[in-house]
């Protein structure tokens, strides 16, 4: 997806491309600590950075302030990269959100988007 947003706009270098087409999967970094979740899960202290921070760090808005920050300084095409940047960011939360139909299950609480709340149950 970040890949046909980069390309809509032709004229752009390939670092600009691929500032855009970084800016969509850039928000799934807060995943990677799944890593040190597999690793832990049967010791004394088990860290549970992928159950809990996972689409938390890196899907919300002051996450996407600092993607688009990032890539308009190494642009040389700012508008134009800050504003696809940005587009790409949030075609990606889109995409989590149509494919997580809205609900992100996690140890009984769904978070929709960029705030986290209890469900009841
Ligand atoms: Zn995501």
């Amino acid at each position: 997806m970040g890949w046909v947003v980069a390309n809509s706009v032709p004229s752009l270098s390939k670092r600009e491309r691929a500032l855009v087409t970084w800016a969509s999967v850039v928000p799934d970094v807060d995943g990677l600590g799944i890593v040190a979740e597999k690793f832990t899960e049967h010791s004394a202290h088990p860290l549970n950075w992928w159950s809990e921070y996972h689409h938390v760090l890196g899907h919300n808005l002051g996450f996407a302030i600092v993607v688009t920050v990032a890539a308009t300084i190494a642009a040389k095409r700012k508008f134009a990269t800050a504003l696809l940047v940005s587009i790409s960011f949030h075609l990606h939360l889109i995409a989590d959100l149509v494919g997580a139909a809205g609900r992100m299950a996690t140890n009984g609480r769904y978070r929709t988007c960029c705030h986290s709340r209890t469900n009841g149950n």
